[in-house]
């Protein structure tokens, strides 16, 4: 029995996704062998990889002046590979919003002269800095932000004042809502959270920003290295690419990135609308800032929140835990979480609450 599964990431997949990659695992198009098993070189994988590529730009609308990157190394690989390829002055400024924007500042630090724009961490990074407020440094390379933050659940509804360019981590919400790919520079995202299992990461990236990279880039991070070569300069993360592949499809089937945020809005709607009705739960996020994808609350105290996990787990909602840094649940609501999902949480919440109040 499938379970609904809440989890940060890696985290669930599309089931028609999962039954297709099943169906096809011993037999590939009649190759007689898995995708996973054969030349990233050959006919049937570069067809996966040039596909894949091709209804990414299309679902995210990229312009052409864009490239698309497949690469490994995660989005904590992308920390050291942003400012190793974009600085030319030799400075960025970033924005701290959570955890990871803190880890993407600290990498960043090695290579450059990095400044702290903003930061919501004196309040537990429970909102989003006022963008009317944030001015920059002159001369800076570009400007890193953290779209969607999946520990704290909280989300850029503005974008950052400045004619730097625009950097942004998408890792847990890219493909979540439509986004104007053309307002950044530089967009990267983990694949493990709302695309596909762990070990690809997308890079989508202005074509005029490469070709500048430190002379002390490792080839494997160097854009321009990876672009010239359709992302396959190396052995690629073929199976991450194949998955993505498939669930760019369904995610097509559905109606493309508008409807699903359609679908996202009315899932986060429902979830956060019981919580503000409860005294039992809370959010702690400002509300304007609140993320669609990851949702924290809390009971009214920790040893209630243990037991909520533990009873969740039994009744089929699986990895609730909060980050530990955040404590408390966390509910991530990715693309393939089906509303049900969020129905059965909801249900199970009013439980609780009777049964605990
Ligand atoms: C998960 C996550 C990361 C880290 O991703 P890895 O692929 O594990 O390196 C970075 N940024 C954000 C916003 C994330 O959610």
């Amino acid at each position: 029995m499938r379970v609904f599964n809440f989890a940060a990431g890696p985290s669930t997949l599309p089931l028609p996704v999962l039954e297709q990659a099943q169906k096809e695992l011993l037999d590939y198009n009649n190759t007689g062998m898995s995708i996973i098993e054969m030349s990233h070189r050959g006919k049937p994988f570069m067809a996966v990889n040039d596909e894949a590529n091709q209804l990414l730009r299309e679902l995210m609308n990229i312009p052409d002046d864009y490239s698309v990157l497949f690469v490994q190394g995660g989005a904590t690989q992308q920390f050291a590979a942003v400012p190793l390829n974009l600085l030319k002055n030799g400075k960025a400024d970033y924005i701290l919003t959570g955890n990871f924007a803190a880890k993407a500042y600290e990498e960043g630090t090695k290579y450059g002269d990095m400044a702290i724009a903003a930061s919501s961490k004196d309040a537990g990074y429970t909102f989003i800095p006022d963008m009317k407020d944030v001015k920059f440094r002159d001369g800076i390379d570009y400007v890193h932000t953290t779209y969607n933050n999946t520990i704290f659940g909280t989300r850029y509804t503005e974008l950052p004042k400045t004619d730097a360019t625009l950097v942004t981590d998408m890792s847990s919400c890219i493909l979540s809502e439509v986004v104007d790919v053309s307002k950044f520079g530089l967009i990267y995202a983990g694949a493990q959270k709302n695309i596909a299992p762990a070990g690809l990461t997308i890079v989508i990236v202005k074509k005029e920003l490469l070709g500048n990279a430190s002379p002390i880039c490792p080839v494997m991070l160097n854009y321009a290295v990876q672009d010239k070569n359709n992302s396959l300069y190396n052995t690629p993360p073929c199976f991450p690419i194949y998955m993505s592949l498939l669930v760019f499809r369904w995610l097509k089937a559905m109606g493309g990135v508008p409807v699903m945020q359609k679908i996202n809005e009315e899932k986060a709607k429902l979830l956060y609308g019981f919580i503000d009705n409860s005294s039992f739960y809370k959010n702690k996020v400002a509300v304007k800032d609140r993320s669609i994808m990851n949702v924290p609350f809390i009971t009214p105290n920790e040893e209630l929140d243990a037991k909520f996990v533990s009873e969740a787990t039994k009744n089929g909602l699986v990895s609730l835990k909060g980050h530990r840094l955040a404590g408390g649940m966390r509910a991530s609501i990715y693309n393939a979480m089906p509303i049900e999902g969020v129905k059965a949480l909801i249900d199970f919440m009013k439980k609780f609450e009777l049964e605990n109040k």
